[in-house]
């Protein structure tokens, strides 16, 4: 928590006030996205904590996680996943539902996608309730994956302090401003 660079990602993450519904304080990471050296820093410190963990895929939630995802999965030796809403992926899947303000959705899988035994890192860009990264969880584990952590660019303060999601490790970049 003590890496200089944290302070520079924080920064390049706007905040948008009422969006997309009022009382939500949106971060939005596309601001992260222009700024090259906060983009590269914060792929750079997954990719560190990441590369000698043996992990051999890299899980992203639609649509943020593929953000950051792929980026990960490359420099680490990894095959990388995508976790999808409802309808999109064309072949069999998996599902799993999980809780949102106002009602429920759902995250889909590709069936053999990955073999048990393989380990695996959800990556998603922002965790709040940790519902969506819980559902990511489900999913790996009923494939028979070992998900060895969850990590997001942004924890909200529902999870301040929180470093395990359902039992799984969680990490953590920077909290909101
Ligand atoms: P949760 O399942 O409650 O942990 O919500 C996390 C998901 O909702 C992530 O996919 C985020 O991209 C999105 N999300 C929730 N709250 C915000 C927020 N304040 N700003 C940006 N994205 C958010």
């Amino acid at each position: 928590r003590g890496d200089p660079r944290l302070q520079g990602i924080s920064k390049a993450i706007r905040v948008v006030p009422d969006f997309p519904i009022p009382g939500i304080m949106f971060q939005d990471i596309t601001t992260l996205l222009l700024d090259h050296k906060a983009f590269k820093d914060t792929v750079d410190i997954f990719v560190d904590r990441y590369r000698d963990m043996g992990i051999s895929v890299v899980a992203g939630i639609e649509a943020r996680g593929f953000v950051f995802g792929p980026s990960i999965a490359l420099a680490i030796g990894a095959k990388f996943v995508p976790l999808r809403k409802p309808n999109k992926l064309p072949g069999e899947v998996i599902s799993e539902a999980y809780v949102l303000e106002y009602g429920t959705d759902r995250l889909e899988m590709h069936v053999g996608a990955i073999e048990p035994g393989e380990r695996a890192l959800v990556i998603d860009d922002l965790v709040a309730t940790g519902g969506t990264l819980s559902a990511a969880v489900r999913l790996l584990e009923r494939m028979g994956a070992e998900v060895v952590e969850c990590a997001c660019v942004v924890g909200l303060p529902e999870v301040r302090g929180q470093r395990r999601l359902d039992g799984k490790p969680l990490y953590i970049l920077v909290e909101p401003r």
